[in-house]
């Protein structure tokens, strides 16, 4: 029992002195595949070592690969760090190793799920009686609400796809943004539906789905069919006009799916809800909670606002599972069995917040975004290419001739490769309407005005490097 004592404390210090010295270390690491495996691809021995030599060792030897993107100066993709409090529930609810899947085998995960999905549909403005899954992550997410979409909209044709499947099942029509994700496609391409038979919608400059196109492609056709929205382009934040494209494709009884990963979390703050305007109106939603919210990976969250739809589409139904003698059991909002209690991050975050700190989070972030587009558009051969609507900013460095292309994308490709060398923060490189770019997401809750200004400072050292 002391040794587990040792253990778990020396694991916290650990941790802990990993996330104290986070914003210090070079942001994205040097360590090869090679020098990793050196350390790390030690032989498994037959007698097994000793716990505390194992723990020890782990995290001296990952420790060179680790990528500071908890930290204050990651930009790449929309990560996102952990707030502390979510940190220390996580941990909780490894010690605790609760199965989550069921109100049977945790009726403490069970109700703190339930808590916290109540809270989520409130904060983010969705029906109070929508069901809501806890997944890995968005891409499970959008598998779910588009599995519950299929079920929706065949049923009204009168064809069960959850007893007969899509062999010999009506056609159901899809329509996607021409700026869609990558992962409502892949979600459709595992449901079956295919992941290239989507009709894609124009989109506007910033890459958000035209409503007049949508109503057009539609095109008073009411048999089934399944619209796929986006609150949140990845490139440039830009939201496709929920409002709008829900009312066209109601018209004619088409489900309207809304990937909103990380934009759906503007509908928490005051300032910025106007973006999802509309969105209440949909029929199912995903979000993350370990972008925006900033917990721990895997959480992803899978809304439908008719929970028969996710249930049916989603529940285990063998015969030994434990009926329920309670409102709701975890497992039948995903398409998971076992799993653990992932929502309990998201409580303890959320209850350590409160609105106004969610709010703050959110709109700091999207303040943080702009201070970084107009202190890198400050400088001459840096462009932004987007309109900061969000926490995305599109940045190109294409000196004075803009004109150029191939030599733009050139010099932007090396800038971003100078940047992610020099260890100050770390961004990511983007393609977006033909043209090469920098991608920077402020999503953390670390990173300040300082931590902003001293990447601005690198970015535009790293960029007058690049002849
Ligand atoms: C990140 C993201 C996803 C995928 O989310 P995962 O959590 O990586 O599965 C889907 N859609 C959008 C818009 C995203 O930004």
């Amino acid at each position: 029992m002391d040794d587990r004592k040792r253990l778990l404390e020396r694991a916290a210090e650990l941790g802990e002195a990993f996330l104290a010295g986070v914003g210090d270390r070079r942001v994205f690491p040097t360590a090869t595949a090679e020098s990793l495996r050196s350390t790390l691809g030690v032989e498994l021995t037959d007698r097994g070592e000793e716990p505390m030599a194992v723990i020890e060792a782990l995290a001296h030897d990952a420790d060179p690969g680790l990528v500071a993107s908890a930290g204050p100066r990651y930009f790449g993709f929309v990560i996102g760090g952990s707030v502390p409090t979510s940190v220390a529930a996580d941990w909780l609810t490894s010690a605790w190793d609760q199965n989550a899947g069921l109100y049977a085998s945790s009726p403490a995960s069970s109700v703190i799920e339930d808590v916290a999905a109540g809270w989520i549909l409130d904060l983010l403005g969705l029906p109070a009686t929508a069901g809501v899954g806890f997944a890995t992550g968005a891409t499970m997410a959008n598998l779910t609400g588009l599995g519950a979409a299929r079920s929706a909209v065949l049923d009204r044709v009168a064809w069960d796809v959850e007893a007969r499947g899509l062999i010999g099942a009506p056609p159901i029509r899809i329509f996607v943004g021409d700026e869609v994700h990558t992962t409502v496609p892949y979600a459709l391409r595992v449901l079956g539906l295919g992941g290239a038979t989507a009709t894609r919608v124009a989109v506007d400059g910033q890459g958000a789905m035209r409503a007049d196109a949508l109503r057009d492609a539609l095109a008073s056709d009411t048999s089934p069919a399944i619209v796929c929205a986006q609150a949140g382009n990845v490139n440039t934040g830009a939201f496709d006009p929920i409002g709008p494209i829900v009312e066209a494709a109601h018209e004619v009884g088409a489900w309207v799916h809304v990937d909103g990963a990380f934009g759906l979390w503007a509908g928490a703050s005051p300032e910025l809800r106007h973006l999802v305007a509309g969105i209440e109106r949909a029929d199912s939603w995903t979000t993350d909670a370990h972008k925006w919210l900033n917990v721990p990976y895997d959480c992803g969250i899978a809304i439908v606002a008719d929970r028969r739809w996710q249930v049916r589409s989603m529940a285990l139904t063998a015969a030994y599972l434990i009926a329920a003698d309670h409102d709701r059991d975890p497992y039948d909002y995903v398409p998971e069995g076992s799993r653990r209690g992932r929502a309990t991050p998201v409580y303890a975050a959320l209850r350590a917040m409160g609105r106004n700190g969610l709010a703050e989070l959110v709109e700091r972030c999207c303040r943080l975004a702009r201070r970084f587009a107009e202190g890198l558009a400050a400088e001459p051969g840096i462009r932004i290419l987007n309109d900061v609507v969000l926490n995305q900013v599109l940045v190109r460095f294409d000196a004075a001739d803009a004109a150029d292309v191939p030599a733009g994308d050139a010099r932007t490709r090396a800038a971003i490769g100078v940047i992610q060398r020099d260890g100050t923060l770390w961004a990511g490189g983007t393609t977006w309407h033909g043209l090469a770019a920098m991608r920077l997401s402020v999503s953390g809750w670390a990173t300040t005005d300082a931590d902003i200004d001293r990447s601005i400072e690198a970015i535009v050292r790293c960029a007058r490097s690049v002849a």
